[in-house]
């Protein structure tokens, strides 16, 4: 049965419209001919609703994502009050559980971000609120004692910090991961089968919001089992793209097990894909620990490096001849200069190197991302005056918070820009996404962010659609030309003649991933 979708605004994603559109059996989109020719035609009415390519996310962490709705959402908590009385609840009414995980706590609230504000709440178990960041825990002194920090001489750690006071006493604030993974490291340990409950949440939330395809940036070893499991359990409805992430002390080792992994996600016939491996480079802004070329103003440094650049240096090469598509996580504009550095020396790419973040940048480095073929995956919901930029203000100063988030001249440069929602840091929608890179505000009345680099609506549909297959150098186009699997997300308003103010409340009516409704 073919099938032709009509009487709607048909945006193919090619900067062209059409009228109607037809589509096979096997979900691909077909000629005219075609369609006439097939043995049973049936119709489908848009209803002059808005049908456009679907949406794909560069960066995200769905099951991270997934993890973290099963614990408790605090995140629109403003005051001390208010979330002691949600965390005390929250306790009262789960007895049975032996520990409180919570997100996210906002880092520009106006709260003593100090392990006795939670003792408040809860004594007797540890209490674990993960930052807006994600790069930051919050915990009680009973989470402190469980992981054996508290009345001892704290470890040396090669990058991460943990907070201490005037007495050297941890103040329950872990910032990076090798130092939140000493707690973390003593939560129960989940289950498979809720871990695979926690992804299929995950993909169908994507789903609901126009998206078809995600790219997982943070795979540690276990998650892309789950992905395996929830795929043979057929009701994975989205394309992954998996990045295995390494870590500078155990890559060589790892490095073997992601190959390994790789092959065996070959079985799910190109919908989960092990094809890349993640880097990080630096840190983020508001721990001031992103790579800068000029000092922060509050600390005087540069920020950390996560690798050595020698052993970076060799690990890159070591997983670029191995095939894989190099992640790297750079936020500074010194993090993104040193990937651009490695990757220089390196030939005959596999796939096109991704700078994720590149939230600092100048001319000179856009003008080397283009020279060099590396795409620029960023988070566009990022580009708006709210807690997380104001969190960077004071590290940053206001001359190089201007700067930040320059999607416009990425696109006018020539740099493939790709977008994407680093979920659960920020919305997994790609229409509040697309609404904030074409107002660069949220809402009304707020100060707006650098308005030079907004972008149109045709520039952010192609960030989230034809340059994510660039990115993942797909056969597929992303575009809704013939010859394309029908990948499409139908909308109550048409984008380009929409009030810029009111993208923001455009809602998704159905998505559609090879011709089948997924939502
Ligand atoms: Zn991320």
């Amino acid at each position: 049965m073919a099938t032709k979708y009509h009487s709607g605004v048909i945006y193919l994603g090619n900067s062209s419209f059409s009228d109607y559109i037809c589509v096979s059996e096997q979900g691909k989109i077909i000629s005219d001919e075609e369609f006439h020719s097939s043995e049973i035609q049936t119709e489908v009415n848009l209803d002059g609703k808005f049908l456009s390519p679907a949406f794909r996310d560069g960066h995200s962490h769905p099951l991270f994502a997934g993890r973290e709705s099963r614990g408790l959402d605090i995140s629109d908590c403003t005051t001390e009050d208010q979330l002691i009385q949600k965390l005390t609840e929250y306790d009262q009414a789960n007895p049975t559980l032996s520990w409180i995980d919570a997100a996210v706590f906002d880092r520009s609230w106006n709260i003593r971000f100090d392990r006795s504000t939670l003792d408040k709440a809860i004594q007797d178990k540890p209490v674990v609120l993960h930052g807006d960041d994600h790069h930051t825990l919050w915990v009680n002194s009973k989470a402190l004692e469980i992981a054996g920090l508290l009345n001892t001489v704290l470890p040396d750690l090669d990058s991460g910090v943990i907070d201490i006071d005037d007495e050297g006493i941890p103040t329950g604030i872990l910032r990076e991961w090798p130092a939140m993974s000493m707690v973390i490291d003593h939560a129960p340990k989940i289950t498979t089968a809720e871990d695979i409950q926690a992804l299929l949440w995950a993909d169908q939330a994507q789903a609901a919001a126009g998206i078809v395809e995600s790219v997982d940036a943070w795979i540690d070893r276990g998650m892309a089992e789950t992905y395996l499991a929830a795929w043979e359990s057929e009701h994975l409805q989205l394309d992954y793209t998996l990045c295995f992430r390494a870590d500078p002390a155990t890559f060589l080792e790892d490095i073997e097990y992601f190959i390994k992994m790789r092959s065996a996600l070959d079985i799910t016939n190109g919908q989960i894909s092990g094809s890349s491996i993640k880097f990080f480079a630096d840190g983020v802004f508001g721990s001031a620990s992103a790579l800068v070329s000029e000092p922060y103003l509050t600390t005087g440094e540069h920020g950390q490096s996560i690798w050595p650049k020698e052993r970076f240096t060799e690990a890159v090469n070591l997983a670029h001849d191995n095939g894989f598509q190099i992640h790297i996580h750079a936020i500074g504009d010194a993090a993104t200069n040193l990937c651009l550095d490695i990757l220089d020396k390196l030939e005959n790419y596999t796939y096109p190197p991704v700078i994720a973040h590149a939230e600092l940048t100048d001319q000179a480095t856009l003008d080397r991302m283009v020279l060099l073929g590396a795409v620029a995956c960023v988070q566009p919901y990022w580009a708006q005056n709210n807690g997380l930029l104001l969190t960077c203000k004071e590290h940053l100063g206001q001359e190089r918070l201007e700067r930040l988030y320059a999607f416009r001249d990425m696109a006018e440069t020539g740099v493939t820009t790709v977008f994407s929602s680093d979920w659960p840091i920020s919305t997994y929608e790609p229409l509040k996404g697309l609404a904030v890179a074409v107002n660069r505000s949220e809402f009304e009345g707020q100060v707006i962010h650098n308005s030079d680099q907004a972008i149109t609506v045709e520039h952010a549909l192609a960030n989230y659609t034809v340059n994510v297959k660039k990115m993942l150098d797909s056969e597929n186009t992303g575009t809704l030309e013939i010859g394309e699997p029908f990948d499409a997300v139908l909308l109550d308003r048409d984008l380009f003649a929409s009030e810029k103010q009111q993208l923001k409340t455009t809602k998704v009516l159905a998505t559609y991933k090879s011709g089948k409704r997924i939502f």
